[in-house]
């Protein structure tokens, strides 16, 4: 049975060291906002290449604290629009909702499933404040043609890093692209804690220092609040795993990128429809999951686990579609979502991962090959 992720075995790869730091924070005598989280920060901030990196509990909380510290700040107003892919894991969109802001949804390219920059500059109106671009699927959504529209039209240009850490654009990290970026180390994401974990990196200092006393009860100094914030916080534990896991981010990226290609070279399926625009983004991509499209989708995950290999659908309904937004007024939709409905009906991620073996990756190849209808 080749798994779609073998978290048992990635974190097994990263011992002894793992077991002693957890051992380590549990005889400290010290679990938040302690020394870990200090230096994790520090050196996650010099990985993406921004000034500041405020840890915070999970990616969703990352993307909220940015969204809420510019309300906080005054550059945000309740109500005020926010550019979103419509074809996007429901926490970007669901972020957006949550700090009183308005998601306007918007087409990906037919070909590299990111939000379009023609779809972007019909979605502008007098309220829009911000294009959120999210990296899906671990694939660069940032163009220099976004950034400028955005300059030229004073919006925020925010990046969902969820699925992307240690992708570059040029030559700089995604993560630092934009204004400000939320992380997520979410166990099974590139950079995965041992549990929930996010991080906001950004080079604006106000916003760093906004985002870190909204996370921590809006108190900037003990027992002052200033603000009405949350409690979202990374705790020691899951700094010092990810300490110990980030030097190797590159290296195993790496491998995720040899796996894709031996995908790209192998997989001849004329039912199959292969990532064939990452291929071509090298570093650009760091394949968080490797997304076929086949219009008899269900089909092939049927064929596929008959003949042992686990997929997973990224994701099954797109956000628009789904109950907690059945209020359409919550949302501002374009006239027609067909290639967002399209991606979601076709989707299905082929395991990918650092630890997946050659013999693995074949064993998929030939399971893919032998799908006929
Ligand atoms: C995982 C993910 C998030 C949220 O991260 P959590 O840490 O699970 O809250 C946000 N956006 C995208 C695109 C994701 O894949």
């Amino acid at each position: 049975m080749v798994k779609f992720l073998d978290l048992q075995k990635i974190n097994e790869s990263f011992e002894p060291g793992l077991s002693k730091a957890v051992s380590d924070v549990v005889n400290s005598g010290w679990y938040l906002q302690g020394e870990q989280n200090r230096l994790f920060e520090k050196e996650y901030s010099e990985y993406i290449g921004t000034k500041y990196a405020v840890g915070c509990g999970n990616g969703l909380d990352a993307l909220i604290l940015i969204l809420k510290a510019y309300i906080e700040l005054g550059v945000f107003r309740k109500g005020d629009e926010i550019i979103v892919p419509a074809n996007t894991y429901i926490a970007s969109i669901l972020a957006v909702t949550e700090a009183g802001l308005t998601p306007v949804l918007v087409e990906p390219g037919k070909d590299n499933y990111q939000i379009d920059i023609a779809g972007i500059k019909n979605a502008l109106t007098s309220r829009t404040v911000a294009v959120m671009v999210v990296h899906l699927y671990g694939c660069c959504a940032y163009t220099p043609e976004i950034d400028i529209f955005c300059k030229k039209h004073g919006l925020k240009l925010i990046e969902d890093n969820a699925q992307a850490h240690g992708c570059r654009f040029a030559d700089k990290r995604t993560g630092a692209l934009g204004d400000a970026a939320g992380n997520s180390f979410y166990p099974g994401k590139n950079l995965g804690a041992l549990g929930d974990g996010g991080m906001v990196t950004t080079n604006d200092k106000s916003l760093a220092a906004m985002v870190r006393r909204l996370g921590n009860y809006g108190s900037g100094e003990k027992y002052i609040f200033d603000s009405l914030g949350k409690n979202s916080r990374l705790d020691e534990l899951q700094a010092a795993v990810l300490r110990e896991k980030l030097p190797r981010l590159d290296q195993d990226n790496t491998r995720r990128r040899e796996i894709a290609a031996m995908y790209q070279r192998g997989i001849k399926n004329k039912m199959i429809r292969l990532p064939d625009a990452f291929a071509k983004m090298g570093e650009s991509c760091v394949y968080h999951v490797y997304p076929v499209m086949c219009d008899d989708r269900d089909e092939l995950k049927n064929h596929l686990e008959k003949n042992g290999v686990q997929t997973i659908i990224h994701y099954p309904v797109p956000p628009y579609r789904q109950k907690c937004y059945e209020n359409k007024n919550m949302l501002k939709l374009p006239s027609s979502l067909e290639i967002t409905d399209k991606i979601h009906r076709n989707e299905l991620s082929l395991p990918i991962s650092p630890v997946m073996t050659d013999e693995e990756v074949h064993c998929v190849i030939n399971a893919v090959n032998s799908f006929k209808k």
